[in-house]
């Protein structure tokens, strides 16, 4: 059987890192099997979605390498639910209220005054044909409700939390149609799931309970449900839910320089008992996706983990990869010699400039203005040919007995206008001879 999963945003706003990591594992489980990842543009809610919200999760999705292999949206297929609906209430499934909801309010309060769970009390099912037309007569349209089934437990074994069992007559009908004829999530994603052939769905364990509801869907007409997983939710690093993951996302990423495969190392493997690492390709990571490896404790999203994890993809970047985002003329030993010390791939442009044009270097001690004189001598007599930063350096330690930071300190900051960055003996040969005598001439004044 062919794996068929689906990622399925409502497109109300900018996809989240929870949302990302969703995506992320039904796109591992359907690659991993050779099956198919669909996308769904869970748009019933006409006021609240938005087209450059649609835009953007494609754009998303294409940045992290998760080509969907098909798109639907739940705002063009209105008539097949129209139509499941129908088979639904024919058969009793789904049945109209006409509570308000200051009375379904009500209700609760005294079910919550009495000590009891606040389940909704059926009475719209007690209603005689004549009182509905009372109703609607009244001028009160209906809203629907999904009759659970309360014949047995509902159960399922969970792809993450094993065993599931739900009480339905604890459950509360669910409402699925509002008044105006507008659709509820739970239904139409059923009808999806059927009709789309979805085999596996992977999701936050806030949907739990809607599960259960949707099996009991499933049964109603006449389908068997995919196979359900639901992972822990994204914390903080502080380990509480957190309100700024709800705003994290791929515009975040983009700006502080975040690889998306930075992103998707650490999204697949959160949550999980594997070890978190760099993977260089999406690919890569579906080889070893393992829905068994996921545990019910929250999963921790770090951004300072996320950071370290995309220094650490980024030193292992082949210039092959990155040759189109550095700066023209940029080659392949320069990249190769400032890779250890960036963070962001963008910065790399800050080390080319570094060695393309003379650095701004500040007061130069005047202990040191000699020793840069010598500097600029020996490097007119070195061979540039092999080594010349070990054969400056051990030619100036020779020539003053200077060595350690007195030594190369100065060095370095005549060459690069910098305490600190990438080796020098790899840094110097690109600077090359001419330019690195100018450099140390001109800091000795
Ligand atoms: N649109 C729903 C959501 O974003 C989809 C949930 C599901 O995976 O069924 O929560």
């Amino acid at each position: 059987m062919t794996i068929i999963t689906r990622f399925a945003p409502s497109p109300t706003g900018q996809l989240h890192v929870g949302n990302l990591r969703t995506a992320l594992l039904n796109w591992m489980a359907a690659r991993r099997a050779g099956g198919r990842f669909l996308l769904r543009i869970d748009d019933t809610d006409a006021e609240r979605s938005r087209e450059g919200h649609v835009v953007a999760i494609r754009d998303d999705l294409a940045w992290l390498g998760m080509r969907p292999d098909a798109e639907v949206r739940q705002s063009d297929r209105f008539a097949l639910y129209e139509r499941r609906f129908r088979e639904l209430a024919a058969a009793g499934h789904v049945y109209p209220a006409y509570e308000t909801p200051e009375e379904l309010d009500l209700k609760r309060k005294v079910q919550l005054g009495r000590g009891l769970p606040p389940v909704y009390d059926r009475a719209a099912l007690k209603l005689s044909d004549a009182d509905r037309a009372r109703l609607e007569g009244e001028g009160l349209r209906p809203h629907w409700r999904f009759r659970m089934n309360h014949d047995g437990p509902i159960v399922w074994d969970d792809g993450v939390r094993g065993p599931q069992r739900f009480d339905p007559a604890l459950m509360s009908d669910p409402v699925v149609r509002r008044a105006d004829g507008s659709w509820l999530y739970l239904l139409p994603s059923v009808i999806d799931d059927i009709d789309m052939g979805i085999t596996d769905v992977v999701r936050g364990e806030d949907h739990v309970t809607n599960t259960a509801a949707q099996l009991q869907m499933f049964a109603a007409l006449g389908a068997a449900p995919p196979r359900f997983a639901h992972v822990a939710l994204l914390t903080g690093a502080e380990g509480k839910l957190s309100k700024r993951l709800g705003s994290l996302g791929c515009d975040q990423f983009r700006l502080d320089g975040i690889e998306p495969m930075a992103i998707l190392s650490l999204l697949a493997r959160i949550g999980t008992s594997d070890p978190v690492r760099p993977f260089a390709s999406a690919e890569a990571l579906a080889e070893q996706f393992d829905l068994s490896h996921f545990g019910r404790a929250p999963a921790r999203f770090d951004e300072a983990e996320l950071a370290q994890l995309n220094a650490r993809l980024i030193h292992q970047l082949d210039y092959a990869a990155v040759r189109h985002r550095l700066p023209d003329g940029m080659d392949a030993a320069a990249w190769q010699a400032i890779r250890p010390n960036l963070e962001r791939v963008a910065d790399a442009a800050d080390w080319w400039r570094v060695i393309e044009s003379a650095p701004a270097i500040g007061a130069v001690a005047e202990t040191d203005r000699d020793f840069l004189r010598r500097a600029a001598k020996m490097a007119g007599e070195i061979d540039w040919s092999n080594a010349p930063w070990a054969a400056l350096t051990a030619g100036l330690k020779a020539a003053t007995e200077r060595k350690g930071r007195a030594l190369f300190l100065p060095l370095r900051l005549a060459l690069t206008g910098r305490e600190h960055g990438p080796d020098m003996a790899e840094l110097l040969p690109l600077i090359g001879r001419d330019r690195a005598i100018a450099r140390l001439a001109a800091a000795a004044g």
